[in-house]
C-alpha cells in the first residue's frame, strides 16, 4: 500500500492492510479475518486497487485521545486489560477478549477514520473500508462483536477536525445500530436512518420506529424495521421512499453507510432475503444523493456478513458501483482459486443473481405511511 500521488484527486479512497485482518475472534466465531480477505482477494484480482482513480490508504491505529471522542477511558482500560490476558469475554459472550484485539480494535477505527479524512481533504471523492462498520459498540460497552465504535469516532472527528455541523449515518446492516444511534440520540446533529430485521425477531432487539430521538433530537433519528423475509421488492421501496427526501429535507455535509451484507439471502444469521440488485440500488441511489447535497462525500464501511460468499461478492459489486467499475460476467479463475483455499469451498462462478421479491411490501407500505402521518415525509 502506498500513499502516492496524494496531491491529486481520486475518486476513491480504500484501505486495506493484514493488520486489520487482526480483528478476528478465532476459527469457531463467525466474525473473522476470512470476511475481509475474499473481499480484499476479488478486489485484486479485478485490478480495483491499482486503478488510477483509486487511492490505497494504510491503516492506522486510533490514539486514545480519539477513542475518548466517543468510549469512557475506564471501558478503553477494561479493553485492554482483558486483550492483554487474552481470554473471557468483552460483553456478556459475544464479543471475545482476544491477544492483541485492543490493538486490532484500535486499527479498526484508525484506518475508518483515514477513509473519512482523505474525502474531507479532497484527496478522493468517496471513502471505502471493508473490515469495519462496528454499529454495536456503546461508550462503555462492547456488544455483538463490536469493541471500539469506528462510525461513532469518526463522526465525531469530522465534527472536531474539519467543523462539519450535520452529517448523516445510513445502516443497511440486518442489525439495528444500537450504538450508534443511542450514542447520538440526544444529538440534532447526527442524522441516523436505518434498516434493519425487525428487533422482535433479531439481535439487539431494539429500532422500533416510534424511536426518533429525544428532545432537540426529536426527528433525526428514523428506524425501519424490515419484517423477516423481506426482500428487494420491499427494501428498495422503503429506501426510496425514506432516504432521498429525509437527505434533502436535513442536509449533511458528510454521509457514512454502514454497508453490513448480513441481509442478504443466504446469510446464517438473519431472515432477511436481500439481493444484488437492492445493494447496487442502494449505491446509485447514495452517491446521487451525496452529489446533489454534500459534494459527493460519502463513505462505505464493512460491517456484518457472515456469509464468505455474499462478503465478497456484494462488497466488491458496491464498491465497483460507486467508481463506475466493469465488473465481468464471471468471477476469475485466479479468486476462484484462492476462495477455495481461504474457505475450503466451491467459489461461485458469478455475479449474477436474481431479484427477490416478498411478501412483505404491504407492511412495509404501512410504515412508510407511519412517517408520513407524522409529517417526516410529504404526502
Ligand atoms: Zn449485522
Amino acid at each position: 500500500m502506498t500513499n502516492e500521488n496524494l496531491g491529486q484527486s481520486k475518486k476513491l479512497a480504500i484501505v486495506y492492510g493484514p493488520e486489520l485482518l487482526n480483528y478476528d475472534f478465532g476459527p469457531e466465531h463467525p466474525f473473522g479475518s476470512k470476511r475481509g480477505k475474499v473481499t480484499w482477494e476479488l478486489l485484486k484480482a479485478l485490478g480495483i486497487p491499482e486503478r488510477e482513480d483509486v487511492l490505497n490508504l494504510n491503516t492506522r491505529e486510533a490514539s486514545n485521545e480519539e477513542l475518548r471522542l466517543f468510549h469512557t477511558q475506564d471501558y478503553i482500560d477494561f479493553v485492554e486489560s482483558a486483550c492483554k490476558r487474552g481470554f473471557g469475554y468483552l460483553d456478556g459472550g459475544d464479543t471475545p477478549a482476544m491477544l492483541g484485539g485492543f490493538e486490532a480494535a484500535k486499527t479498526v477505527v484508525g484506518s475508518s477514520w483515514s477513509i473519512c479524512e482523505a474525502v474531507m481533504k479532497g484527496q478522493a471523492r468517496y471513502g471505502a473500508t471493508i473490515v469495519g462498520g462496528l454499529h454495536h459498540s456503546f461508550p462503555g460497552r462492547a456488544s455483538g462483536f463490536c469493541v471500539f465504535n469506528d462510525l461513532a469516532v469518526s463522526i465525531q472527528l469530522l465534527r472536531r477536525e474539519f467543523k462539519l455541523k450535520r452529517v448523516a449515518y445510513i445502516d443497511i446492516d440486518a442489525h439495528h445500530g444500537d450504538g450508534v444511534m443511542y450514542g447520538f440520540y440526544e444529538d440534532p446533529n447526527v442524522i441516523f436512518i436505518d434498516f434493519h430485521e425487525d428487533g422482535r425477531y433479531l439481535f439487539p432487539g431494539t429500532g422500533a420506529i416510534h424511536e426518533l430521538g429525544r428532545g432537540i433530537a426529536t426527528g433525526t433519528k428514523f428506524n425501519m424495521p424490515m419484517p423477516p423475509y423481506s426482500g428487494d421488492q420491499s427494501f428498495i421501496r422503503a429506501w426510496d421512499s425514506l432516504v432521498p427526501q429525509l437527505l434533502h429535507d436535513l442536509k449533511p455535509e458528510f454521509i457514512l453507510l454502514q454497508m453490513g451484507v448480513d441481509g442478504h439471502g443466504g446469510d446464517p444469521l438473519t431472515e432477511l432475503n436481500y439481493s444484488s440488485a437492492s445493494y447496487k440500488h442502494i449505491i446509485r441511489s447514495l452517491r446521487e444523493q451525496a452529489e446533489e447535497i454534500c459534494n459527493g462525500r460519502l463513505a462505505l464501511f464493512g460491517g456484518g456478513g457472515y456469509n464468505l460468499e455474499s462478503c465478497a461478492l456484494r462488497w466488491t459489486e458496491m464498491i465497483a458501483t460507486l467508481i463506475d467499475a466493469e465488473l465481468p460476467d464471471f468471477l476469475p479463475d485466479i479468486w476462484r482459486t484462492h476462495y477455495k483455499e481461504i474457505t475450503g469451498e466451491e467459489a461461485p462462478v458469478t455475479f449474477q443473481e436474481d431479484s427477490t421479491g416478498d411478501n412483505t411490501l404491504v407492511r412495509v407500505s404501512e410504515m412508510v405511511d407511519w412517517f408520513r402521518m407524522k409529517g417526516y415525509l410529504l404526502a
